[in-house]
């Protein structure tokens, strides 16, 4: 067992290793392609599982993938089976070992949040919704080469208290809870990259301050939930209209 983790929060982010689970891990990295996200067999994807996590293997197309290619590994950095895991395992298996709440993590080279990440700019709060990673800018980690223990190091750097980051001339990589919300933060990313970048290439865009952000985050905490599921403690998202039906 991890030190790092406390059981009682981990137990709440694990899956089990099905068919299902890794069906739903080439599913996300074929999203990546339809989406734009990614092409060839750059990025990867993983799931956390009760042993540790489920990963894509290196440099196999994502069209070729099938369950039986996705790779097991433990938190120790072992793996299982015949087929070697994607290159970038251990910035996979930091995330998993530092972050409890990581239950997915998608790693690509979307083309705006990499052109950024080659201006070795990350997203400052620009615009509001840079809150979806959790923070009040989206940082890009100093540049490391491909598939190294460093990369992974200066990645943790970037990421501290934030679940995506740029990585210097490469592209980004993203977290969740879970595989679809990781996908949708990673797409997050692309989309605020993109509109930083217009607003760059015709002037210096007006940036929100502490305050700004600060209420942005809060109302995020209960932004897109139910009545049934609002964190109390969090105040509403928004105005509530009045209830009549
Ligand atoms: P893998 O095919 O080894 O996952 O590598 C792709 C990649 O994006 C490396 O950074
Ligand atoms: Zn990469």
């Amino acid at each position: 067992m991890n030190q790092l983790l406390p059981e009682a929060i981990l137990v709440t982010a694990l899956h089990q290793d099905t068919p299902d689970l890794r069906r739903a891990i080439i599913e996300t990295a074929r999203a990546l392609a339809l989406n734009g996200l990614t092409k060839g067999t750059s990025g990867n994807v993983s799931a956390r599982t009760q042993t540790g996590f489920l990963i894509t293997p290196s440099g196999i197309p994502y069209e070729a993938l099938t369950e039986e290619l996705i790779v097991a590994m433990d938190l120790d950095g072992g793996y299982f089976g015949e087929t070697l895991p994607s290159s970038e395992w251990r910035m996979h298996l930091d995330i998993y070992r530092h972050q409890p709440e990581a239950g997915a993590i998608v790693h690509c080279h979307s083309p705006r949040a990499t052109a950024l990440s080659c201006l070795r700019r990350g997203i400052p709060a620009f615009h509001y919704m840079v809150a979806i990673a959790g923070g009040e800018r989206i940082d890009c980690a100093a540049y490391a080469t491909f598939g190294t223990r460093a990369l992974s190091q200066t990645m943790l750097e970037a990421l501290e208290g934030r679940r995506a980051c740029l990585l210097a001339n490469h592209g980004q990589i993203a977290y969740g809870p879970n595989l679809a919300r990781a996908l949708s933060l990673a797409e997050g990313v692309e989309e605020l990259a993109d509109q930083y970048l217009s607003a760059l290439s015709v002037g210096e865009p007006t940036l929100l301050g502490h305050d700004e952000m600060t209420e942005n985050l809060r109302k995020f905490r209960n932004y897109g939930k139910q009545p049934d599921e609002q964190d109390p403690d969090a105040g509403a998202a928004f105005e509530l209209p009045v209830k009549k039906g």
